[in-house]
């Protein structure tokens, strides 16, 4: 399972996003199938379409379709879109929700609850894709933008715990990202923007951005990547090299061998290091 059992967050939902653009983008729909009742009627609205796109936003993924419809879906804990060659369902004890199907490849959504069809009008004014912020993964938001929303007075005395899982702040990041980028930036949960110098968000920015696309780029994977070819090399399995501090309670420090702490923090578990991140 691509995110390794936890919940997915922007990372895993661009990954989910790409796999279903590669199946379903360019082609036009032959078949379209919803679970809930209120969604039915738009199978025949949708049906002979042609997906132009496929796009997360944050945690939510839109499949957009060239008479101006989106399958919207937030995946919350249990969703999963699942995509594969037409005609062969995978088994599994999930309920199938929605199924699009081309000529040839299916991409089926298992257990999700919040789905909509949306008009590319109601994009905007939309209760949830409206609220939320500039998208981490999305290339024109760099460590310089998100450097600027840290200042800003509605987000500056916000704790870092709680400001990291807040998606009007920034949409994709999610509670491992959280635990990694504080660790990369040295800096505790506790601790608020305005707590920080120019060149102290700076840097948190720049965790933020990086630590992100590497979770796109490397599969959900946070830690150094050399220290992750070395522990690979090592025959290491996936849970003991992925993160740097998230699961690793009561295990050493990869940088100073402190033993790493758990807490929570904004209601969700969060890891650290005491000394790597003290004040
Ligand atoms: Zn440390």
């Amino acid at each position: 399972m691509a995110n390794g059992g936890t919940v997915p967050e922007g990372p895993e939902t661009r990954q989910q996003a790409d796999r279903i653009a590669r199946a379903l983008v360019g082609e036009c729909l032959a078949e379209v199938w919803f679970a809930f009742p209120q969604l039915q009627p738009f199978a025949a609205l949708l049906c002979g379409r042609r997906v132009d796109a496929v796009e997360s936003r944050g945690k939510a993924l839109l499949v957009r379709c060239d008479n101006g419809l989106n399958v919207y879906s937030h995946n919350q804990l249990y969703g999963r879109w699942l995509v594969g060659v037409r005609g062969r369902l995978p088994r599994t004890n999930r309920q199938l929700r929605v199924a699009l199907h081309t000529e040839t490849r299916s991409a089926l959504l298992y257990s999700a609850s919040e789905i909509e069809v949306l008009t590319d009008g109601d994009l905007a004014g939309h209760r949830f894709l409206a609220r939320l912020g500039p998208d981490v993964l999305d290339r024109d938001v760099d460590e310089v933008l998100v450097a600027a929303r840290l200042a800003e007075a509605r987000f500056r005395r916000r704790s870092l715990g709680a400001l990291l899982l807040d998606q009007t702040f920034v949409a994709g990041l999610g509670n491992y990202l959280r635990s990694e980028i504080l660790f990369v930036a040295r800096l505790d949960a506790a601790l608020r923007p305005i707590d920080l110098d120019t060149d102290r968000r700076r840097e948190l920015a720049a965790a933020i951005v990086r630590i992100a696309r590497r979770a796109l780029r490397l599969g959900g994977v946070t830690n150094d990547p050399d220290d992750v070819r070395r522990l690979r090399a090592e025959g290491v399995p996936r849970l003991g090299y992925r993160h740097y501090v998230f699961g690793r309670e009561g295990r050493p420090c990869r940088l100073c061998g402190e033993v790493i702490e758990r807490s929570t923090v904004a209601g969700r578990r969060v890891y650290s290091c005491p000394a790597c991140q003290a004040g």
